[in-house]
């Protein structure tokens, strides 16, 4: 997997103070997408074990306390990302307790993979479905267009 950004400390994309990570690779295209530059897998830099064992360490800093994980891209359930994300939620959910994890996709719920759906049986929230310009609001909190839903699954 590669990524574009990562921000140890964010208070944008999510509730509370957040470590968060935006992933390279999005195959859905959507017209007005704000991250175009995210869209090729190999586009940004490798994400690397050095990474991951700081955003695990990011979130079990108690000098300042992250509510949680967000992902974001990119597409984190891109087929490609799965195997480093899923890696990367299950090491969350074993080392930082009480941290919760948000995952934004422009898959619908209904619509993953097996494999996907194993990511998603870790996280806390899922905002799925692609950005639909026309049904931009930017009243929306957390989502781009109405068509989007935040699932609270856990
Ligand atoms: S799913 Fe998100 S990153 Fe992918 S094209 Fe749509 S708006 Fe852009």
């Amino acid at each position: 997997m590669n990524y574009h950004q990562y921000y140890p400390i964010d208070v944008v994309n999510g509730p509370g103070t957040r470590c968060t990570l935006f992933v390279s690779g999005c195959v859905h295209q959507c017209p007005g997408c704000y991250n175009k530059s995210t869209w090729r897998l190999n586009s940004g830099q490798p994400f690397t074990p050095a990474l991951e064992d700081r955003i695990i360490a990011d979130l079990q800093d108690t000098r300042i306390p992250r509510q949680g994980l967000t992902l974001s891209g990119g597409d984190p359930l891109h087929p490609q990302n799965v195997p480093d994300i899923l890696r990367l939620a299950q090491r969350v959910r074993a080392e930082c307790p009480g941290k919760d994890i948000w995952l934004w996709t422009g898959y619908i719920i209904d619509e993953l993979s097996p494999r996907q759906r194993e990511v998603v049986d870790l996280i806390n929230v899922l905002v799925d479905g692609k950005f639909v310009e026309a049904l931009k609001d930017p009243a929306l909190i957390w989502r781009g267009s109405s068509n989007q839903v935040i699932h609270h699954l856990r």
